[in-house]
């Protein structure tokens, strides 16, 4: 069935039209068995649509075509150059529409309409060309052995690939995944988050304009438990890549294992340290210290979630952040209104659960310094919330939370700091703010993260890899690296 949806907002004016069926074999169908979920404006707490529900039943029919397609007409019987070109123009089709993208994502996810135009629809865009860019540059290597063999290797897809993708960033997610996997020859079967199906549903709709033979891209929308399990454990898909939380990582690993080993890149959550040093440049570390935690409502894996700061510029930097998590809170609200620059949590469910958290680092003894409470009478807002007086011990600062809550530990020492920052099961991301050039060196070497920022923070590039220490993952998306991911290597031996 079609949803209309026509938005008639201060920003954004316009009408979004597309199908709401899976995505299978190039067309829209009903799933085997007939189900609907629900689709919620976090803003409203309304029901905007429902959509289809798959099953393992339709997991089986995408796979299938998609393992037709790759036999007859994609993989490397498709040159480099034909693949580029084919995620170019839906590039272009994206940017064509960003701002319905950007509309549609707003409402789904609550995210501030420029924010989810600016961040992830341009970013959406620049991934699938950086990919684009990189489908005829796909090499191995020749390499000497003896004089009587030529040896080389080749860097070969995998085939069918499943992809499963979160609510936080629902269509710039779908690009980290699907572009490099096109790009390397790969066909696809991907299961958006059953919070945010709109722009993924979108995107299906664009496939054909933009090229791709059917079954290259299927798009099979439903649970994680029922789609998402279907896809973990079936015995054709060769490959799989999961963005979400780590024990749902650790469930599709052991479904991975017992299936038939499937290749896992998993990209989990974090609990993420953000170190301030005495010597830091102030504002700047204000700045990037507000945007790392709070940034997307604090629903972003690399939060930077533990805010450790240093005795001598503690009283200082306090009152600033609190200033700025004030400011954030008197623009909290309608994710279409023009000043706003916070939004709602994306459901109920995260809304209780970050609420649960708040209340465990009261009953724990922390102080909540400001925030804390529900923003207005409908939706998931919460306000942004700094915690004080914390310890090691505490839920607060162990688990992730996902929602916009910053703990403040004060620290003494550079040997301290290391240490405490390195106390957690998560190794996704990392801060530290200095101006001493070899102490920035030294802290940022020292902490187990696959990212390390210093003096900014979240600041994610395309052309640099993403992913996890520890329990925060393994594998890596982005950059050259993804091309790895998504490719395995031959070694060929001739004779000469
Ligand atoms: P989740 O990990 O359960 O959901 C992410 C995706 O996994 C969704 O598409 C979901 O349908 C799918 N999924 C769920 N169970 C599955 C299974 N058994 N097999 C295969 N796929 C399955 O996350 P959630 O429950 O929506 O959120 C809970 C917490 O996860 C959050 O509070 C946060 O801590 C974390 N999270 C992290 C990220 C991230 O970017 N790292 C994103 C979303 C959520």
């Amino acid at each position: 069935s079609t949803f209309t949806y026509t938005f008639d907002t201060q920003l954004y004016k316009g009408k979004s039209t597309f199908n709401t069926g899976l995505f299978i074999n190039g067309e829209f169908v009903d799933p085997v068995v007939d189900a609907k979920i629900e689709v919620i404006n976090p803003s409203t707490g309304k029901v905007i649509t429902s959509v289809s529900a798959g099953s393992d039943k339709d997991v089986d029919i995408a796979v299938k075509a998609a393992k037709q397609a790759y036999k007859t007409s994609w993989g490397l019987k498709v040159p480099g150059s034909v693949r580029g070109r084919m995620l170019s123009k839906l590039a272009d089709l994206i940017e064509k529409n960003a701002d319905e993208f950007a509309a549609l994502e707003a409402l789904n996810v609550g995210k501030p309409f420029g924010t989810a135009r600016m961040a992830d629809v341009a970013s959406t865009i620049d991934t699938i060309r950086y990919y684009a860019g990189w489908a005829d540059k796909i090499q191995g290597k020749t390499i000497e052995t003896n004089e009587k063999k030529l040896s080389y290797t080749r860097h070969e897809p995998y085939g069918v690939v499943g992809q499963i993708v979160p609510w936080n960033y629902p269509l710039s997610m779908i690009s980290w995944k699907v572009s490099p996997a096109l790009a390397t020859g790969n066909v696809i079967v991907l299961k958006p988050s059953e919070l945010t199906p709109l722009t993924a549903l979108r995107l299906a709709g664009l496939c054909n304009e933009a090229g791709f033979p059917p079954g290259v891209i299927n798009i099979v929308n439903g649970y994680g438990h029922t789609v998402g399990q279907a896809i973990s454990e079936h015995p054709v898909i060769k490959k799989i890549a999961f963005t979400g939380s780590t024990a749902t990582g650790r469930k599709i690993q052991i479904a991975s294992a017992n299936s038939n080993l499937k290749a896992v890149t998993l990209e989990l959550g974090g609990k993420s340290p953000n170190i301030i040093f005495d010597d830091a440049d102030i504002e700047q570390a204000v700045k990037w210290t507000t945007r790392g935690i709070f940034f997307n409502m604090g629903q972003n894996c690399n939060a930077g979630s533990r805010i450790f700061v240093q005795e001598g510029i503690y009283d200082k930097f306090l009152p600033m952040f609190t200033h700025a998590a004030r400011s954030l809170q008197s623009a909290t609200g309608d994710p279409f209104h023009p000043s706003t620059k916070h939004g709602p949590q994306v459901s109920q469910t995260q809304f209780d659960r970050v609420m649960d958290y708040i209340d465990s680092a009261k009953t724990d003894g922390a102080n909540i310094h400001v925030g804390g409470l529900r923003h207005g009478s409908e939706g998931y807002f919460i306000q942004p919330t700094i915690v004080t007086e914390c310890t090691a011990d505490m839920k607060i600062v162990k688990e992730e939370v996902f929602g916009p809550v910053a703990a403040v530990i004060k620290f003494k020492s550079e040997e301290e700091v290391i240490e405490m920052a390195n106390n957690t099961v998560y190794g996704l991301s990392s801060a530290v703010f200095t101006e001493n050039s070899s102490r920035a060196i030294r802290v940022a070497h020292a902490l187990e993260a696959g990212q390390a920022f210093v003096n900014s923070f979240n600041s994610v590039e395309k052309n640099m890899p993403f992913g996890g220490y520890k329990q925060s993952g393994n594998g890596r998306e982005l950059g050259e690296y993804a091309i790895d991911m998504y490719t395995q290597v031959k070694a060929v031996h001739i004779n000469v």
